[in-house]
């Protein structure tokens, strides 16, 4: 049976509270050998209703009952039919008064969330890591648990690291660097599964502030620590404006380059991409996104994924107030800018069942329908709010929000029946027009959406139109350009630009050997869709050692929009298609079979799993 929430478990009959997990990896077969121990608890009304819960190729070898939390008692259950996209039902006949079961198993190589790296694909090159990324509908492949936000748990876990290497996870994690396996985690807030979180590997820690840190590869752990100097600060701010984090400490863990997100909020312990280390602190937006997530989507969290906008939509406005407190008012408009033209760009290739905030993802991967829309559409909505109701008084919603539905997993249904009674229909509120169902349930953005402006745009704006009418740009110009600037600057020059411009450009500013991922992953699209063949080498370099799908996916669409293209593009993927991620393989795969099926790629659905809006 197909269900709206992209879970098989009937939790509304029986309902898992905790999880806990004994996890020993076996880094020579990819696979975790597992148990779960899991405490339900079940509605009067549905005395005799099985436990259901959700797996994805998980090796189930014993199931067993406890009515006293101690004695375990082999107990029937069943694995169900696959499903492509939800996995396999487990359907376990636990009658009252059962409290625990205790599930032992094995997760397959293939598992969606776990990728395994060998030690070179490591930085240290010493290694083995491996770490999970269980959004959206993930952590089935590793837990066998009811894999819907709807449901959240406390988690705590033992995990067995093999020696000199230490395991992390999204709970607690000891700032006194230890390398003494077992591992203990304990996790005592509700949180969705999606949210719960392993690494494991060779890692360093260097504290950033009194609650704040960052883990990494000894040889990235300076470089690392710099970049994320303001994280203190931000959260600071963050207090200020939108109320206490209620997780405890903060810290960052920076993996290895084939993470196929920018950032992954998991709670307590951010996974994060090293893209984003520049050495100027100028793409730390990622760390006030993922930092938000502490509010919106941790806290508050979407109920199903057809709410995902409640989620990044929220997070993305935060990010912004958090940037501006901080870094100042024109740093974010230029963001909002940039944000803006991605999101015109990607949405005039969307259909409009994708344009909305309030969707319907009923038979679809999660995945598959992840796009700029819940961040972006979603921050202008609320910016809407602001700019109608006023910041204070809309700062003040946001905190009443937030607490009251902290640690809830809720629907757009009662978000909306929020705004509506604490903004819209509130003795003050009654004359404002704001076009509410527009904005969730209509394609586009309705005509009133905010315009921002970046005033410091003006002159990159000439600068690039100076550029493509033949005359060169002077250096000391774009000197003191910072990365956005840059993409701006090449987002303005005209789609066709000849070889010898970019070859001028290049040689002027060496775009192809920037040390920037933003601004190289930028250049090198438009070197693919331009033919300049000059970065051919650079593109193949950045192919294979990035595994970050925001950057490498729209560079595998340009490619296979020609034959040649096509050509190359599959040799590069052949070769490094065990370094991505499993989840960037399956996009990657999908260009390449789009490609295939439309022979027009250009109108394919662009979709990444970003998560960050900027
Ligand atoms: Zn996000």
């Amino acid at each position: 049976m197909r269900v709206r929430s992209h879970s098989f478990s009937e939790f509304y009959k029986v309902r898992v509270r905790h999880v806990h997990l004994d996890i020993r990896p076996q880094f020579d077969r990819h696979e975790l050998d597992c148990i779960a121990v899991l405490d339900i608890q079940r509605e009067n009304s549905w005395p005799d209703a099985p436990v259901v819960l959700d797996t994805e190729r998980l090796d189930v070898r014993e199931v067993s009952a406890s009515s006293d939390g101690s004695n375990f008692a082999p107990v029937s259950y069943e694995l169900g039919q696959q499903d492509q996209v939800l996995g396999q039902p487990l359907v376990i006949k636990a009658p009252p008064p059962t409290i625990k079961l205790k599930i032992v198993y094995s997760t397959s190589p293939d598992a969606s969330a776990l990728q395994w790296l060998e030690p070179n694909q490591t930085a240290s090159r010493t290694l083995p890591f491996l770490y999970t990324q269980s959004q959206a509908i993930h952590a089935r492949s590793w837990i066998p648990i009811q894999d819907i936000p709807a449901v959240r748990l406390t988690f705590s876990a033992v995990v067995h690291a093999p020696p000199r290497m230490m395991a992390l996870m999204s709970a607690g994690n000891n700032e006194q660097l230890t390398h003494d396996s077992p591992y203990h985690f304990r996790m005592e807030k509700p949180v969705p599964p999606y949210l719960i979180a392993l690494a494991i590997g060779r890692l360093d820690f260097a504290s950033t502030g009194y609650r704040t840190g960052v883990y990494a590869e000894p040889s990235l752990i300076h470089r690392a620590a710099y970049e994320f100097g303001d994280t203190e600060k931000m959260i600071e701010t963050a207090e200020r404006l939108f109320g206490l984090y209620r997780w405890g400490r903060y810290d960052l863990l920076v993996l290895p380059p084939s993470f196929p997100c920018g950032g992954m909020e998991n709670p307590c312990l951010t996974f994060l991409t090293p893209t984003v280390i520049t050495g100027d602190r100028s793409l730390v937006a990622l760390i006030a996104h993922e930092l938000a997530h502490s509010w919106s989507g941790n806290l508050v969290t979407n109920k199903n994924w057809d709410d995902f906008w409640l989620n990044e939509g929220f997070t993305t406005y935060i990010e912004h107030r958090i940037q501006e407190e901080i870094y100042g008012k024109d740093r974010v408009e230029v963001e909002q800018v940039l944000s803006r033209l991605s999101l015109d760009e990607e949405m005039s290739k969307l259909e409009n069942r994708d344009q909305l905030l309030d969707t319907d993802l009923t038979d679809r991967d999660p995945d598959e329908a992840m796009t700029l829309v819940p961040y972006v559409k979603g921050a202008l909505f609320l910016q809407t709010l602001e700019q109608t109701f006023g910041r204070a008084r809309f700062d003040r919603f946001l905190r009443d929000y937030f607490d009251h539905f902290a640690f809830q997993s809720v629907t757009t249904a009662q978000a909306k029946q929020y705004i509506r009674d604490k903004l819209l229909n509130s003795a003050t509120g009654r004359a404002a027009p704001v076009p509410v169902d527009e904005w969730l349930s209509e394609p586009g953005l309705p005509p009133s959406a905010p315009v921002v402006e970046a005033r410091v745009l003006t002159s990159i704006q000439e600068a690039a139109l100076r550029c493509a009418a033949g005359m060169p740009l002077p250096r000391q110009e774009a000197a003191g350009w910072d990365s956005h600037q840059w993409l701006y600057f090449l987002n303005e020059l005209p789609a066709d630009l000849t070889a010898a411009k970019m070859s001028q450009l290049d040689a002027e500013f060496g775009l192809s050997q920037s040390t920037n991922s933003e601004i190289l992953a930028r250049w090198l699209l438009m070197s693919v869709r331009n033919g300049y063949h000059a970065a051919d080498p650079r593109i193949e370099e950045f192919l294979t050692s990035v595994g970050r799908l925001k950057y490498i996916k729209p560079i595998y669409e340009a490619l296979v929009a020609t034959p040649d293209g096509r050509t190359v593009a599959a040799d590069i993927y052949d070769k490094t298609k065990s370094f991505y991620h499993p989840i960037a393989r399956t996009a990657v795969e999908q260009v390449f079979s789009q490609a295939l099926t439309t022979r027009d790629p250009e109108r394919a659905v662009a979709h990444s799993l970003e998560h960050s809006a900027s």
